[in-house]
């Protein structure tokens, strides 16, 4: 059976629309060419533009207008680049967050960040083990440090108060997103990461994570079952530098997982070549774990391969979550060809210090898209 799927876009802000574009066009193109190989189950993206970000609001008056967010909320997966330019503010002077907000709108409470070296990209380690890195950070999104349902606090110029949100009915849900995750890649490890030594929110946090673990652990029968464990953010900041081939799943808070997954980005090559899902009940948000990266904006230097794998993965999520088969081969493919225009080293982005700017990776991701054998 033909399927088309609507797909939401925000094409964003400062680098977002440049890096959105060929990302459209790879994955329309990764679903024609696997239609072509099973067209009795072929598949095809119908994509809207939404307005949101900094242009938006200078246009709109409203950052992240209603019927944006709703359209979103219809669409079958929503495909977001990067939003914000810190030239442009609230008029009390804080920065534009719709990305954020869309989070907290939609419900996306479990952030997804796949960490894997990409063959042909170097790594700042030099262990060996370091060219095999592949784990999954998995970032709570809606609350921790940064739970709208307790904002800020200013207390004349003297005081600032800022409040930790913790819940149960957020946290037992991203716990079970993680150990399911956690089953689906056949996880040898899966690590609760927090600060439940000081804070008595991330003793809950911790709590709860081995409640789950045992709900299901247990479901699991008794097969081979993976390491259940907990580490605490600072030695975890240490461990990622220096033995990251020895994680497989971690979770964390909100802003815990803000940091670390910079961080985690740092160790396959940096922010270009990290992508993300924020994923809810009923929605998820894809995009690359970077921001809108103003200071190379419209220059044709962004490396847009975070953006072309959040289109893998959220092909990927459709397949799940619909059941079609063709969605997956057409995200795998945008993998595989990712995969393939790295692989010689040849290609080197400018972040690495390369001459290779956005469109000699698209050309490239876009030839090995065309020539990878499909059977
Ligand atoms: P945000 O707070 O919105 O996540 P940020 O402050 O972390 O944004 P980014 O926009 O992510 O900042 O950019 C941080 C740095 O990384 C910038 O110097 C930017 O040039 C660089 N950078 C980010 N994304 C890319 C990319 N896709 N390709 C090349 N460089 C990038």
């Amino acid at each position: 059976m033909s399927k088309q799927f609507q797909i939401a876009v925000f094409e964003g802000d400062g680098i977002g629309p440049e890096i959105t574009q060929p990302c459209c066009e790879l994955m329309k193109k990764a679903c024609q060419r696997i239609s072509e190989t099973d067209p009795d189950n072929s598949i095809s993206l119908a994509m809207t533009s939404l307005a949101a970000g900094a242009k938006a609001y200078q246009s709109l008056g409203e950052a992240l207008p209603k019927d944006s967010v709703e359209q979103a909320r219809a669409a079958d997966a929503i495909l977001l680049s990067a939003m914000g330019d810190p030239e442009i503010r609230y008029p009390d002077g804080t920065e534009l967050t719709p990305q954020i907000d869309l989070r907290f709108e939609l419900s996306l409470y479990a952030g997804i960040r796949p960490i894997r070296s990409i063959p042909g990209v170097p790594g700042p380690l030099s262990d060996e083990r370091s060219k095999h890195i592949d784990f999954v950070l998995v970032r709570e999104s809606i609350e921790g440090l940064f739970a709208p349902q307790a904002p800020s606090k200013m207390i004349g110029d003297e005081q600032a108060e800022e409040t930790l949100v913790i819940t149960r009915a957020v946290s037992e849900k991203l716990f079970d997103a993680t150990f399911a995750l956690a089953k689906q890649r056949n996880a040898k490890r899966i690590t609760c990461i927090d600060k439940a030594n000081v804070f008595p929110a991330f003793a809950f946090f911790r709590k709860m994570f081995y409640e789950a673990a045992t709900r299901h652990t247990n479901s699991q029968g008794s097969s081979a079952q993976p390491v259940v464990d907990h580490a605490y953010v600072d030695i975890m900041s240490l461990n990622l530098l220096t033995r990251p081939w020895d994680y497989d799943v971690m979770v964390t808070e909100n802003m815990f997982g803000d940091i670390l997954s910079d961080l985690a980005a740092g160790l396959i090559g940096g922010m270009g070549y990290a992508p993300s899902a924020d994923i809810g009940d009923s929605n998820a948000v894809f995009q690359p774990c970077h921001g809108s990266a103003p200071d190379i904006a419209g220059k044709g230097l962004a490396n847009p391969t975070a953006m072309f794998l959040s289109g893998a993965m959220l092909l990927e999520w459709l397949a799940e979550t619909q059941q079609c088969e063709a969605a997956a081969r057409a995200g795998k493919l945008i993998v595989d060809a990712v995969d393939a225009a790295f692989a010689t080293g040849e290609l080197k982005t400018v972040e690495l210090g390369g001459q290779s700017g956005l469109n000699d990776v698209y050309k490239a991701v876009d030839e090995a898209l065309d020539n990878i054998n499909l059977i």
